[in-house]
């Protein structure tokens, strides 16, 4: 079977162009980081590269660099915001491999000690909630943390 290609109308693709809002965590040249709508824990958040690509496989090798460059710099920054006690980072690839959205993210979600992580795409979080974990994120990252 041919591998799947880029769906440009993918929904974080939309969310780059503007065309549906997010709760934008950090942001810079090539990366873009926002809350997750149906997080599995508080403070989930996903990081996206700016450029177009379905998952790790067709991904450029210089914009996972990038990637991975914000990933470290939201997961540091999440981890003060919320005060956890570790952190829990995934990718899906394909649907057999859990993947729902076809541009390639990264989760990066917060976890305490003896709190199990919710179902995958559980329910949607409140959109107030979400932008007051974002600022959190975003003032975390302004303090250095
Ligand atoms: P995947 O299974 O592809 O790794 O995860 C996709 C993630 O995107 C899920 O955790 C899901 O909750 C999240 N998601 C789906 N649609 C939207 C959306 O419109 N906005 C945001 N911020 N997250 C979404």
């Amino acid at each position: 079977m041919a591998d799947a290609q880029y769906d440009p109308d993918n929904i974080f693709a939309k969310i780059l162009r503007g065309e549906i809002p997010c709760h934008r965590a950090y942001e810079d040249a090539d990366t873009l980081a926002f809350m997750d709508v149906m997080p599995q824990g508080e403070g989930h958040t996903l990081v996206i590269p700016k450029a177009p690509s379905r998952g790790l496989l067709d991904a450029d090798p210089a914009a996972l660099a990038s990637l991975m460059a914000s990933v470290q710099t939201v997961a540091r920054a999440v981890k003060a915001a919320f005060e956890a006690d570790g952190l829990t980072v995934f990718q899906f690839n394909e649907p057999a491999g859990g993947q729902t959205v076809f541009h390639l993210h990264i989760h990066v979600i917060p976890r305490f000690e003896g709190v199990p992580l919710k179902r995958h795409e559980g329910g949607m979080a409140d959109n107030a909630v979400l932008a007051e974990h974002a600022a959190r994120i975003r003032a975390a990252l302004e303090a250095g943390r």
